[in-house]
């Protein structure tokens, strides 16, 4: 079974998870850093190597659904090494069980390590069975997974679209389904979506300084906007991660950007202050312990 490794500060107490047998250690935390601060949770499972969880202080818990990932995004650290394998629906618990130890999750977001529609039967699982509402962050890889998604009961779906051009989006999800691809699945299941589902879905734009930030960029995803008014644009900034030398762009830069598409009417967000830390950021969650494992290259 995984357990969560204890972290090298703070006072260390040892507690029982009854329903895994085993003994769990991690930090106490005074309840007031808890709640303000976010926690990255190291997990480690059985075959050695760790993925991380994040608690965010707005009570949202991010999970990861597989060591690594395949889709090799150049932003991102989670898939920096490669894809190993899927976490198991038990791992996924273990998150959660040993994330509770530590924290009060509201909600849980399948948003970390991987990219959880590779990881189809156990995502589709959490959002059916799990008590709290589960959403989901994709790049809509593979669309036959994607369009079953919007149908499930999820708490959201955040697709990944940094790029309404073709071009920039290989560029920055070289691994995903094209741009053309994910809106036409979006456009056929537009009409079978009722009002709450369509307004639960959000285009997450990373913007990234000199890449996706032109007037060309904002103009071409102002127009996929468009296509789809309850939708909701998600401005995200791009985090530090070794071995990538994006930026996000000035803040001068970032609000011309929100206040562009704030007068085209186009229902705009900008990323919020958790995800704003240093720690709460896109792609910054890492697999570790990975010495002398080999990398495999395609994920189901
Ligand atoms: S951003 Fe998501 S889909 Fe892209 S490599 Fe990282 S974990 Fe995978």
């Amino acid at each position: 079974m995984p357990y969560c490794l204890s972290d090298s500060d703070g006072l260390h107490v040892r507690s029982i998870l009854s329903f895994l047998g085993k003994d769990v250690i991690f930090p106490v935390l005074a309840w007031s850093d808890m709640t303000k601060e976010n926690k990255v949770i190291p997990i480690q499972l059985d075959d050695g190597k760790v993925v991380e969880a994040v608690f965010y202080g707005s009570g949202t818990l991010c999970l990861s659904t597989q060591v690594g990932c395949v889709v090799g995004c150049p932003f991102c650290a989670s898939g920096a090494k490669g894809f190993f394998r899927h976490l198991t629906f038990d791992e996924m618990m273990t998150q959660i069980e040993v994330a509770t130890n530590l924290c009060t999750p509201e909600r849980i977001t399948l948003s970390g390590i991987g990219e959880p529609l590779h990881n189809w039967d156990v995502t589709k699982q959490l959002i059916e069975d799990f008590a709290l509402p589960v959403s989901v962050t994709t790049t809509g890889s593979p669309l036959k997974h994607l369009r079953k998604l919007l149908q499930l009961p999820h708490n959201g779906v955040m697709l990944s679209l940094h790029s309404a051009i073709e071009a920039t989006h290989k560029q920055l999800i070289p691994r995903g389904p094209s741009c053309e691809g994910l809106l036409q699945t979006l456009k056929e299941a537009w009409p079978t979506l009722s009002r709450n589902k369509k307004r639960k879905l959000g285009i997450n734009y990373l913007l990234i300084d000199g890449i996706n930030d032109s007037q060309q960029e904002l103009d071409a995803m102002a127009d996929v906007m468009r296509s789809f008014p309850e939708v909701t644009l998600h401005l995200l900034l791009c985090n530090t991660v070794e071995h990538a030398t994006f930026r996000s762009p000035p803040d001068e830069r970032l609000q011309e950007i929100h206040q562009f598409f704030r007068d085209q009417d186009i229902h705009c967000r900008r990323a919020n202050s958790w995800r704003r830390k240093e720690d709460g950021g896109c792609g910054t969650l890492m697999v570790r312990g990975l010495q002398g494992i080999s990398e495999k290259t395609v994920a189901s």
